[in-house]
């Protein structure tokens, strides 16, 4: 099937049941009337002249009209370019040039930022931008309106031409080791991978999901979108960007059957003062993914927000994204502290990164994963793509994970954050899941910082409880000596409000380094 097949599958299964909601507005749409403007922006996009793999870039924070675009392209097999909400003219410009884009669908502006004149400001620069649509002005309602009055037999005929291995979205990388990367994906690699995460939450058309991570990342549109639609359960969009009473109001007043979210989410919706006031008995399960998901966050989103079925998944864009997920069957401490076992129809191995030969269980090594969730490629970027994906078509992740006899993994940090301290390899993973027990300290993040002796230095940035103290150097290693080896002890603190971000929720360690490097001196 296609992604379009597969919406037409679920309108004849569930035409009357709710396909979709936008919390902000009180809008709504069964399933029915969602394919209805899902087929009007779909025949319209043709009609305006855009055909089989042109690029549509769509540039808007999380809203209905981004979920019809999503399936909209996928009807007549345009590839969809999801354009970071968080972009300025710099990026843009990138994306717009390297992913070819035929057709922008944005977004007037959001927040502070203009969009539109964002747009304008680019746009000489990027010859092949045919056709910029603004979401809610005259002439996106004129798309949708010529989409309603062309004939329906066109539209047909261009899903009818489609294959699902034609490529269907071009998704960047968070960008959090550094430049984003544009993942290739095809129907059958992130509609299989849709399905797969929603059969082991056990949707079916009675959930209700709340998604209030971005659209633009696999997370909320896969895991997200095409979990739900591929089920017949509800997409329910909180707000347009992140807010945690927003989200708590959502699940309460939709009453979601799941939440999703990276550990930072669920981390503001714990600690959000009226926590309590808000009635999330409907919750069952949800996701909890994207970046190393601390036990203690784990234990509270089972016991505070009754999420008893949560899982964990683990994964990247460039694997559609999801690899490993927990299952409601596995134990509750597996649960809680791993990020479960191998997908359905994948393969996972770990790997020694000097000799590529797989380690023995219970050994590090680099996580590589094979199946069909691996993508195409990255966009017009042959030598990444060689790098990441072997001629035996293992993808190679970067990830460093260990795996246990029955097959659960447990991710132990990233290549890349790996902190060598005078000859040691220290996770500094390892360092912020200790740093998480201490009763003052919300959020931990380890960075390796340059040092004369050592080579390598351990700064720890920690955010504290509200009223708490901030920490001190000295306390903070006495908290730690005597639990940690004296090597994993963090040699400096910074007490902060925020870490810097991505806007997919993931701490940008690369950011974090640069500004520390910079501290030091
Ligand atoms: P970039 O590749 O641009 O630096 P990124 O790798 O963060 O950014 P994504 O594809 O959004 O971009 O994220 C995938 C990465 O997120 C994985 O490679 C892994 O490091 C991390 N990750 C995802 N899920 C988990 C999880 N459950 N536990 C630990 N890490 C996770
Ligand atoms: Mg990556």
């Amino acid at each position: 099937d296609t992604i379009g097949d597969n919406l037409d599958r679920a309108v004849a299964a569930y035409g009357e049941r709710d396909a979709l909601v936008e919390c902000a507005t009180g809008r709504r749409w069964t399933y029915r009337e969602l394919a209805a403007e899902v087929a009007a922006v779909a025949a319209g996009l043709l009609d305006s002249g855009v055909g089989k793999g042109d690029r549509v870039g769509i540039w808007a924070p999380n809203c209905a009209e981004w979920v019809f675009t999503q399936y909209a392209t996928a009807k007549i097999g345009a590839i969809m370019v999801n354009v970071n909400p968080a972009y300025r003219v710099h990026e843009l410009e990138y994306v717009l040039v390297q992913a070819g884009i035929d057709t922008l669908i944005a977004a007037p502006g959001f927040k502070s930022s203009d969009y539109a004149g964002m747009i304008e400001q680019v746009r000489p620069a990027c010859p092949e931008l045919r056709q910029v649509v603004l979401l809610g002005s005259p002439e996106w309602m004129a798309l949708a309106d010529r989409g309603r009055g062309a004939d329906p037999a066109l539209l047909a005929a261009a899903q009818a031409g489609l294959s699902a291995d034609d490529p269907i979205n071009i998704q960047y990388t968070s960008g959090t080791t550094g430049f984003p990367k544009g993942a290739t994906l095809s129907h059958h690699n992130i509609l299989n991978n849709g399905y797969f995460v929603g059969e082991l939450c056990g949707y079916t058309e009675a959930d209700r999901v709340a998604v209030p991570v971005p659209m633009y990342h696999c997370f909320g549109m896969v895991m997200g979108n095409l979990a739900c639609t591929s089920h017949g359960a509800c997409i329910v969009l909180p707000a347009p960007s992140f807010e945690p009473g927003a989200t708590l109001r959502a699940v309460s007043e939709e009453r979601c059957t799941s939440l999703y979210g990276v550990p930072t989410m669920f981390i503001a919706e714990l600690s959000e003062p009226d926590f309590d006031s808000h009635d999330l008995s409907s919750l069952r399960t949800g996701i909890m993914a994207g970046s190393p998901c601390p036990v203690e966050v784990m234990k509270q989103v089972i016991d505070r927000m009754g999420m008893a079925e949560v899982s964990i998944c683990y994964g990247m864009t460039e694997t559609s994204p999801v690899s490993t997920q927990t299952r409601t069957d596995d134990s509750v401490a597996r649960r809680v502290s791993t990020v479960g076992r191998v997908g359905p129809h994948l393969e996972v191995k770990i790997v020694d990164p000097a000799t590529g030969g797989t380690v023995p269980r219970g050994v590090a090594g680099e996580l590589c994963t094979r199946g069909y969730s691996v993508m195409l490629g990255y966009w017009a970027q042959p030598e990444a793509t060689a790098e990441a994906i072997d001629a035996a078509r293992w993808m190679h992740t970067g990830d460093l994970a260990v795996m246990d006899d029955d097959g659960y993994v447990n991710i132990t940090g990233r290549i890349k954050d790996m902190v060598i301290r005078g000859g040691e390899n220290i996770y500094p993973r390892e360092i912020e899941e200790f740093l998480y027990t201490h009763p003052d300290i919300v959020d931990a993040q380890v960075i390796g910082v340059p040092d004369a002796k050592y080579g390598e230095e351990l700064m720890a940035w920690v955010r504290m409880r509200p009223g708490a103290e901030p920490i001190t150097v000295e306390a903070l290693r006495e908290f730690c000596v005597g639990k940690l080896a004296h090597y994993k002890v963090p040699r400096y603190v910074r007490v902060v409000e925020e870490f810097p971000m991505t806007v997919t929720g993931k701490v940008r360690k690369v950011e974090m380094r640069a500004q520390a490097v910079e501290l030091l001196g």
